[in-house]
């Protein structure tokens, strides 16, 4: 049985994206403003609040978490996942500013666990944000199909492409084309350039050949995440990362944009 996976936001103004597998709904980050934009958002792809299983965040930063989920997941009970070392900056800077809550549940580095029918091995990834910021990789019971991703990502550090071999669905960043960057007189471009800030296009698509050539198989589809809106395009974010895989005789891996404001297609592997 396949994953199904939709992200439906996915940016600096917001990210959250719907796993499904085997009767379980997951929900990665929940960072909308407000509890309607969350709700319309699922509705978008056909879903509810009541349809989902449990929250996972992957860091703190507002633009994946924030109030407006939290008081979704009360509502309707949904237990939201995190990383123990983010539970105090949690507390403090979210559920303080919350009526109540739903079940909030923690995991530690590397600690495989299950959410119904989904396995979830979470890994550290390297950002910014206060306390812990993780990728996640989605496998089936059996093990025969897996989804890994990472949105917010520096410099990747050795190992980590590791996370994402013999994926059969892969998201990764690809916030910022460098030229544009470089032309941009934004205040924070050293920040977002930085080695823990956001990845690039073209480290997008360097990881992305580290991790094919290592590959047993490649995976039916690569979605890139989180582009900004200042310093990226779809076309020019797709055209940077083809081009790279094409160099390394990867061109034949399909590589498709996530939507910023909008739910992307569904993707089924
Ligand atoms: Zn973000
Ligand atoms: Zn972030």
């Amino acid at each position: 049985m396949g994953f199904h996976v939709t992200p439906l936001r996915s940016g600096s103004s917001g990210n959250l994206t719907l796993v499904e597998h085997a009767g379980t709904v997951l929900l990665v980050d929940a960072g909308l403003p407000s509890r309607r934009g969350l709700s319309t958002a699922l509705s978008e792809a056909g879903c509810g609040w009541d349809d989902v299983d449990a929250v996972l965040v992957s860091h703190l930063h507002s633009d994946h978490v924030n109030s407006s989920a939290v008081a979704c997941c009360a509502r309707y009970e949904v237990p939201i996942h995190l990383h123990r070392r983010n539970l105090d900056g949690f507390s403090r800077k979210v559920l303080s500013r919350c009526p109540g809550s739903g079940p909030v549940r923690t995991f530690a580095d590397d600690e495989t666990f299950s959410i119904g029918g989904i396995e979830v091995q979470p890994f550290r990834v390297p950002h910014d944000a206060r306390g812990v910021t993780c990728g996640f990789a989605f496998t089936s019971a059996t093990r025969d199909v897996r989804v890994s991703m990472a949105t917010d990502l520096g410099q990747n550090e050795n190992g980590l492409f590791e996370r994402f071999l013999d994926s059969d669905l892969i998201l990764i960043e690809a916030n910022y084309d460098e030229e544009m960057l470089n032309r941009s007189p934004r205040h924070d471009r050293g920040r977002v350039g930085s080695n823990v800030g956001h990845f690039s296009n073209t480290q997008a698509g360097k990881f992305l050949v580290r991790v094919l050539q290592e590959s047993r198989k490649a995976p039916q589809a690569v979605i890139l995440c989180h582009l900004s809106a200042d310093h990226n395009t779809p076309e020019q974010a797709r055209r940077t990362v083809r081009q790279i895989l094409t160099d390394h005789r990867f061109g034949d891996v399909p590589v498709h944009t996530a939507r910023r404001d909008a739910p992307s297609r569904k993707f089924t592997v």
